[in-house]
């Protein structure tokens, strides 16, 4: 099989005689073999009908049969092999022992969906049994459960060329959910898209779901996702990316005569708290743990810890002066494109040329790397940051920040002024902890995780994981993008009344078929 540069639209692999663009090395800084068409509008159009026609079928596919047709995606995208991971490392600069633990953790997250839509309580079925003798009214027969709301568009990410693109986890839980898919490839890595695209085409064909169940269309400038965004036919948005990017579509989508909903996970700085007893007693290992984390990657997660606030004193200093080592000692790294390169540099320079605020450290820099990634750390006082909201943006790669405050209220009154972010991080003792209640009950109101004595890259794929977090972490604070509870993004409430058990889907008869959790006249039985 080799790559076409084609749009994948239902079973059609097809193109018409547009203008192409290339993947680019980002190490070298040269294009890639193949040319990919940018879609037009009618090809939005063909996509978006075919998930049309398929909605109707695919959202009633018995949940069994949806369920391996997600192990099926996996299976394909296995099948692909070594040639998957080699595009990927050239269209990205991702080693490949992270890019295959990538793949990994695509397919395991195929096949977590399938195992949720095996076990069927995500539909979250209610039983009110009516009583016709209530007086003064007859209580009517409610009985409701979620169905899938339509086809869904998913924008690849650029900084998980699988994870978070075309078969990622956007894509995986629309599916589990009954909602066709019609992605619009990331331009960073068009050839990773249209390979694992193909394994997607090629698990409809196996496994017989309606042709317009899965399409890929590929474009580099915003017109091919804007066309999608405002089809009439698009029911709901999944997004990794940037807050201009995620807050253009969040705009565009709501602007619609039909708005729609957009589950937009965006910038955030993910702020670490280090208490001072900690830092006494394992200042060097936190030193070690935070400049790990901020360069894992180049510092391409949106989980990045950007932004690290303590309280002065010896213990603080001997910190700094230890994370100022091990920066020294870190190598530039390839970033994923010369876009986030630039991006990169320009953020950097916004908080290098903030009054108060301080280079303390910069990594080794290779000029053999066409987009390098140089390890940064920066430092400024409590009051700079209070004062300058630059310094909250998020700067996407290897750098951080680090906040010295005088005392520990102006270290709650910067937990109290941050915005939304994914995650926070807390570094305390156990008794210190206990004594920062407030400091906790602070971040609970702002982000979607809290970790407690740890680093926050890597995000866990599981049932009880948040990857979310108020505005402008994400465009929706009720929701995850990562883990099982991503499916609820991509589901609808609806309510039956005093409707005939021929005519109730399954899951909703009083004899339970599906064997699923149910809440029945208020209580929870199986
Ligand atoms: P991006 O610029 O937000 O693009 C993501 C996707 O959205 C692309 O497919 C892009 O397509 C599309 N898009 C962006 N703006 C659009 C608009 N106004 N209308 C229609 N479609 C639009 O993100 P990126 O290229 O991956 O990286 C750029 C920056 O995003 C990074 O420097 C970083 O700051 C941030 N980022 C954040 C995360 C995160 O995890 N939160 C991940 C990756 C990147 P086109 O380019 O074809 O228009």
């Amino acid at each position: 099989m080799t790559l076409t540069g084609e749009h994948l639209i239902g079973k059609k692999i097809t193109h018409t005689e547009t203008d192409t663009f290339h993947g680019y090395n980002p190490e070298t800084g040269r294009p890639l073999p193949t040319g990919f068409f940018e879609a037009t509008p009618q090809e939005v159009e063909e996509a978006v009908s075919l998930a049309q026609e398929a909605y109707p079928s695919y959202r009633k596919i018995p949940r069994i049969d949806r369920a391996a047709f997600l192990d099926c995606i996996a299976e394909e995208i296995m099948n692909l092999g070594d040639a998957l991971i080699e595009r990927a490392h050239q269209e990205t600069g991702l080693p490949d022992g992270r890019l295959r633990g990538e793949r990994g953790r695509t397919c395991n997250q195929l096949k977590l969906f399938a195992s949720l839509v095996r076990e069927g309580s995500f539909i979250e079925a209610r039983i009110d049994h009516g009583n016709p003798n209530r007086e003064p009214f007859p209580k009517p027969d409610l009985r409701m459960m979620n169905i899938g709301l339509g086809p869904v568009a998913v924008f690849g990410a650029s900084n998980f060329p699988l994870a978070f693109s075309v078969a990622g986890g956007d894509t995986a839980s629309a599916l589990a959910a009954g909602c066709p898919v019609v992605v619009k490839g990331h331009p960073a890595h068009p050839g990773t898209g249209e390979w694992v695209g193909r394994a997607i085409r090629m698990a409809v064909e196996r496994c017989g779901m309606p042709e317009g169940t899965f399409s890929l269309l590929q474009g580099k400038g915003h017109e091919v996702g804007t066309h999608l965004v405002q089809h009439p036919g698009i029911k709901a948005v999944g997004f990794t990316g940037s807050l201009k990017g995620g807050r253009a579509l969040y705009d565009l989508a709501s602007a619609r005569p039909e708005p729609i909903p957009v589950y937009a996970e965006m910038g955030s700085v993910n702020p670490v708290f280090i208490l001072p007893e900690a830092l006494s007693l394992k200042g060097d290992s936190m030193a070690q743990g935070l400049i790990d984390s901020t360069t894992l990657g180049v510092g391409q997660f949106c989980t990045n810890p950007g932004l690290v606030v303590g309280v002065e004193g010896n213990a603080w200093e001997r910190f700094v002066r230890k994370a100022a080592d091990i920066t020294a000692a870190k190598q530039a790294g390839i970033m994923l494109t010369s876009g986030i390169q630039f991006g990169f540099q320009r953020g950097l320079q916004g908080m290098k040329t903030t009054p108060g605020v301080e280079v303390v450290q910069e990594g080794h820099v290779d000029d053999k790397i066409a987009s390098q990634g140089v390890p940064t750390l920066m430092k400024t006082s409590g009051n700079t940051f209070l004062t300058h909201d630059i310094l909250e943006e998020e700067v996407f790669g290897p750098s951080t920040l680090l906040v010295t405050c005088n005392s520990r209220s102006e270290l709650l009154q910067i937990a109290r002024k941050m915005r939304g972010n994914l995650t926070a991080t807390l570094h305390g003792t156990p008794t210190e902890i206990g004594e920062y209640q407030d400091l906790v009950d602070i971040l609970e109101t702002k982000v979607g995780r809290i970790l407690y004595n740890g680093f926050p890259t890597g995000v866990e794929v599981g049932h009880a994981m948040v990857h979310g977090g108020p505005y402008p972490a994400t465009t929706d604070a009720r929701s995850t993008s990562v883990g099982t509870s991503a499916i609820k993004r991509f589901l609808r409430p609806v309510c039956y009344q005093n409707m005939p058990s021929s005519l109730l889907p399954e899951p909703l008869h009083d004899s339970n078929p599906w064997n699923i959790w149910r809440m029945v006249d208020g209580e929870w039985r199986k």
